[in-house]
């Protein structure tokens, strides 16, 4: 569907404490998001301190801009919207005007609101010459249109959240309308540490684990790298007891996991590996 989801903030369930390491990133969206978003009325004098209209998250896959997203929508009391570029296939394009009008008009009312738009170079890419599609010029078109047609008292409390992996497939004009653009970078080795205390936080641990270890052999590695590495150490104590049942012929017995040591995590490195090879000195 064109709008993949329509949430609450109180049922997001997403905080910025969930979210490990990035703390620039949250203390500018704070800045630029919550507090606007929540105090309106501190925003509403003199021509400095206006609210943003556009931000762009952008950086590798995996580096926790959806969540990001989330999480900041929770901490701003506001609705969340999210819409994905790559899921509007041709058969939407007929209704370019007719969507984003809904899109606008639907957000207005739920207005504080938040609209997450992933992938926003697939919706809202460059314009691509004598090839494009009629169709996905209209949408660009369309959405620039209703963007620009918030009135002024709902552009305080509506917030276009862009995200991408390729800010340099982004139109200029669309650029311009997303005045703070973000890096979210993926994470050295302190943050890595800090992410993985996230992941570990509930898990059977061997005692003294060293964070700091598993942090410096996991260069490369974004927070989703680390979250699906986790995963991969935390099955091998369960294939050990299945092992084990297998050889002594039995199975369901009480099982207790042994805890997770650090060379579950080093093994675990040859089923995850990082997943990017990522440069946007580029793009600022
Ligand atoms: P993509 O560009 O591929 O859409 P993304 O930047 O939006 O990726 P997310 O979808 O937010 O990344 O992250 C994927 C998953 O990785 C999250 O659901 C979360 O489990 C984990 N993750 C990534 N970064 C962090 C982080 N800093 N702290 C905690 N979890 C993280």
């Amino acid at each position: 569907n064109f709008i993949s989801a329509v949430v609450p903030p109180d049922e997001i369930g997403v905080k910025f404490d969930d979210i490990g390491a990035l703390e620039d990133v949250k203390r500018t969206l704070n800045e630029l998001v919550s507090l606007p978003m929540r105090r309106p009325e501190l925003f509403s004098h003199g021509n400095l301190l206006r609210p943003c209209k556009g931000i762009l998250l952008f950086g590798p896959p995996g580096t926790g801009k959806t969540l990001l997203a989330k999480a900041l929508a929770t901490e701003a009391g506001a609705n969340f919207i999210s819409i994905t570029g790559s899921t509007l296939t041709s058969k939407w394009f007929g209704d370019a005007e007719k969507l984003t009008k809904a899109l606008f008009s639907f957000a207005s009312r739920l207005a504080p609101v938040i609209i997450f738009v992933d992938e926003v170079d697939s919706l809202l890419g460059a314009r691509g010459g004598a090839f494009e599609h009629e169709a996905t010029r209209r949408m660009r078109n369309e959405f620039m249109a209703a963007w620009d047609g918030l009135r002024s008292k709902d552009s305080q409390r509506i917030l276009i959240l862009a995200a991408t992996n390729r800010p340099f497939d982004l139109d200029d004009a669309v650029i311009r309308r997303l005045p703070r653009r973000i890096y979210v970078d993926l994470p050295d080795a302190e943050n890595r540490m800090k992410i993985l205390r996230i992941f570990l936080s509930l898990e059977n641990l061997e005692p003294g684990f060293r964070y700091d270890e598993l942090a410096n052999a996991t260069e490369g590695y974004s927070g989703s790298d680390l979250k699906n590495l986790c995963i991969a150490a935390a099955y091998r104590p369960v294939q050990e007891l299945l092992e084990e049942e297998k050889k002594k012929g039995v199975t369901g017995t009480a099982p207790s996991l042994r805890p997770l040591k650090l060379d579950d995590f080093i093994q675990a490195k040859s089923k995850v590996g990082a997943s990017v090879a990522y440069d946007a000195t580029s793009m600022n």
